[in-house]
This record gives C-alpha cells, structure tokens and sequence, in this order.
C-alpha cells in the first residue's frame, strides 16, 4: 500500500505517536527505506508526538450516552466504573475545570457540562451532545489550559526512537508557546539542525502565541481536529488563513492536516467542498495538504492521495495568483534568493537550480513562493533531499559535488534532461551557496546544453 500510495503522488509519511508502538513504527521505517531505494523521489518521513493528549479510559462494553443524562466521571482507575462512569486520564482534571465548563469528547462528536465536583476523584456531568463511547476516545478541555507537560515522558522516548532511525521532521502536538519548541530542540541537541521540527498548532494558546512559535519552528502543522474543538470552529477558517500568511512571510513551511477528504474514508469521491477546502489551503500557499483517516483506516488511501495530487494539479495551475512575497528578509542570503526568483521569472527561465548541502539555499528559494518556476534543488545529502520534499514547488535530487564546480552544474543539467522534462536550449537561473567555494554566493543565468 505504501508503495502504491508512493507511485500516486505521497511525498511524506507520517508516523502518529498516538497510536501503534516503536515496533510498528520501525516496520514502517524499514518500509519506507527499502522503498526509497528503488523509486525516482524519496519519502520522507515525519514522527508525530502524542503530546499532552487526554484520553478515556478503557470500557469493557461501549458505553451509550443519551442527552441530557447525568453521568459520573472518574480520574482514578481504582473507583468502580458503574454502567453511568467513565474514566478520563487526567489527574488535574477535577481541580482544572469549573462547574458549567464543557468536556468534549471524541472530536467533538460527545458534550458534556459539568455540574458538580465530588472530592474524591469523582465529578457528575449532563450530557449535551450524546452518543456511542468507545474506548480511548480523545478528550478536548476547550479554552482550559492542561497541566500536562509539553513533552511527556512518552514524547521523549518517541523522539530519542525517531533521532536513532534519523526521520526527517518531528510533529510536536499541542505546542502551547515558543519554549515548548526550544525544549525539544534542546532534547535533540546536534540533530536539530537536520532533522526538523513542526509545531502542531491545536489550541487557543497556540493561536494566542503564533508569531513566536512560528519564530522558533521549521514548520507548522495547523491541527485542524483538535484546533476545530478547542477554538470557536467558525474561527478555524481564519487562524488557518493567518498561519500561513505569517509562515510565508516568516519564510516557514506549512501542512494543512485533518479532514481534507473525510468522507473518502468511505466513499470513492469527495464531497464538493472537501475538493475545494484542499484548493483553498493550495490558493494559501501552503506547502503540504495531509491525511489521516483517510489513509490509515479509510477504504481509498490510493484515491485519496490520487486526489489530493488532481486538486492541486489544477489549482496550481490558475493564473492571476498573487503569490506572497513580503517576507521579513532576515538575512543577505534571503534578498539573494529574492534576486534569483525574481531574475528567474524575468527570464521566464524553466527552472531555479539550487545547489546546496543543508538546504538552507533550497528553503530561501521556496519562501520566495516563485511562480511558474520550479524549484530543482541539488544536495549531496540524503537526508537534506528527504526533508526538501516538504517545500512547495520543489524537486530534490542527490548528487555528488565535483571539486570543479562547472562539473557539477553540468551533471545537474544532464538529470534534469534525463528527469524533469528539461530540454537544451532551455533557461535556468543558478544560485548555489557551495558552487563557488565557501561562503561565496553566485548566481548565473544558464541554457541547458
Ligand atoms: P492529530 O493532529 O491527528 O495527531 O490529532 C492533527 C489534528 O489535531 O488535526
Ligand atoms: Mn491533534
């Protein structure tokens, strides 16, 4: 299924800490590795954390939840769980919530308010919204600050696991402000600089701390399941909108996440406005649209991904877009990239050849969002083309560096002959941040001989 999904258009694997175990992880690790060895781009893969996530307790039976029935909930696993009682792991959850807050279960999907706090261990609670519990089932404290660590003892050993196989992006749940970023980073030490760290934007202190987090991160994810149970949903639209305008003039990557194509977990098309969701997020300049049941438990995981590419074929497509490009230009070697991008399409130039060994290059390209351009990066890092695959617009390959750099350049114009399309006589803009030796930038217009 992998390499099936691979061959539709799939760039990035992600691994959901929330479920399966380092077994299971390392099984699709080694998947994905022996995948990569025999086709044209590389998967990379992303770990997602857990994070502070609270959850329901395990039920024997699953429980049904009438409206307005009033229901005990219990934080210690020792009170006996009655036909009216669930679990809910949290310790702090009776002393962090008031009478009249709302508890929200499984998405959304299960309300519940709360009447009264017991003192031991136990509260009651009416049901707003009912229906069927099952076990397990993912709980929302909605504008409640948890008091669970950014980084639980779990997360940490999940991200030692990730370090150890060398994946490519950490997914950091639930990222409430810029220190939780700092912490992993501290966590990952010398790592940090390859492998990269996405913040997973998922409640109103994500979205009350975003200019910082984004400051700190490599990316953001926007954490459309829980953010659309932890803020007001009609807002969700518009946090979305304002995550990547600040990504793009911040010079960040950004995922869109979480029911893109919902209803193709059991249907073999989506829904009109799933189709133009995923183009709205496309129109946004976002760098990765991602699914999750629809490819873990969905019944079309290929279509979907079929889809998903269809979509933002023809979105992208679309003339007339005005790309964002008001970046808050940090550094000399981002107005360079500026140049380039601009030269490139002044030319009308086929493509944006970067030659780079961290990406850092690559990624001053892609925040410049280059229209009718593409991207073509060039690194003799297997990792570094791994986590490229992340950047709009861009196409990684690995080559080796000559010690002559005009040997190098001529060996990128031969894969691009052999592998994108590219024909002699074309134009490229060249930029290189290794090309003429260290620390000396250069940009060169060039036609493919
Ligand atoms: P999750 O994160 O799937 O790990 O919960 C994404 C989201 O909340 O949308
Ligand atoms: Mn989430």
């Amino acid at each position: 299924m992998l390499e099936k999904m691979a061959a539709a258009g799939m760039d990035i694997v992600r691994l959901n800490m929330s479920h399966g175990d380092h077994e299971s992880a390392a099984q699709v690790i080694k998947s994905i590795k022996t995948l990569n060895r025999k086709i044209d781009f590389p998967i990379a893969i992303l770990m997602d954390t857990q994070g502070p996530e609270i959850r329901t307790g395990d039920l024997v039976k699953e429980l049904e939840l009438k409206n307005g029935a009033v229901i005990s909930i219990t934080i210690r696993d020792s009170v006996n769980v009655e036909e009216t009682s669930f679990h809910i792991h949290y310790d702090d959850l009776i002393e962090t919530v008031k009478v009249g807050d709302r508890i929200t279960v499984d998405n959304g999907i299960i309300n519940l308010e709360v009447l009264e706090k017991h003192s031991d261990g136990l509260m009651s609670c009416r049901v707003i919204d009912g229906g069927i519990l099952k076990s397990k089932r993912h709980v929302n404290l909605p504008g409640i600050r948890v008091n669970l660590p950014a980084i639980t003892k779990k997360d940490r050993a999940d991200i030692l696991f990730a370090i150890e196989h060398e994946l490519d992006f950490i997914a950091l749940s639930f990222v409430r402000e810029a220190a939780d970023v700092r912490e992993l980073r501290a966590l990952m030490g010398d790592k940090a600089g390859k492998m990269k760290i996405i913040a997973k934007i998922e409640d109103q202190s994500g979205v009350n701390n975003l200019e910082e987090i984004i400051a700190e991160a490599d990316g953001i994810m926007v954490a459309r399941g829980d953010l659309g149970v932890e803020i007001n949903v009609a807002e969700l639209p518009n946090v979305q909108r304002r995550i990547a305008r600040l990504c793009a003039e911040q010079g960040k990557r950004v995922i869109v996440a979480t029911h893109l194509l919902e209803s193709m977990i059991e249907n073999p098309i989506p829904t009109r406005a799933e189709v133009t969701d995923v183009a709205n997020a496309i129109y946004e300049e976002v760098d990765a649209v991602m699914l999750s049941g629809e490819t873990t438990v969905g019944k079309y995981p290929v279509r979907c991904v079929e889809q998903l590419v269809a979509i933002a074929s023809a979105t992208e497509k679309t003339q007339g877009l005005e790309f964002t490009r008001n970046l808050i230009c940090r550094d000399d070697k981002q107005h360079l990239a500026l140049t380039a991008v601009n030269l490139a399409e002044s030319l009308g130039a086929m493509g944006i050849i970067v030659i780079t060994r961290r990406g850092y290059m690559a990624d001053y390209i892609t925040n410049c969002h280059p229209q009718n351009t593409r991207i073509y990066a060039f690194t003799n890092d297997s990792q570094t083309r791994r986590r490229l695959m992340l950047n709009r617009n861009l196409s990684p390959f690995r080559t080796a560096f000559s010690s002559d750099p005009e040997k190098t350049l001529q060996t990128t114009f031969n894969v691009l002959k052999k592998r994108a399309g590219l024909t002699a006589g074309d134009k490229v803009v060249v930029i290189s941040d290794v090309l003429a030796g260290s620390g000396i930038d250069a940009i060169q217009i060039r036609t493919l001989p």
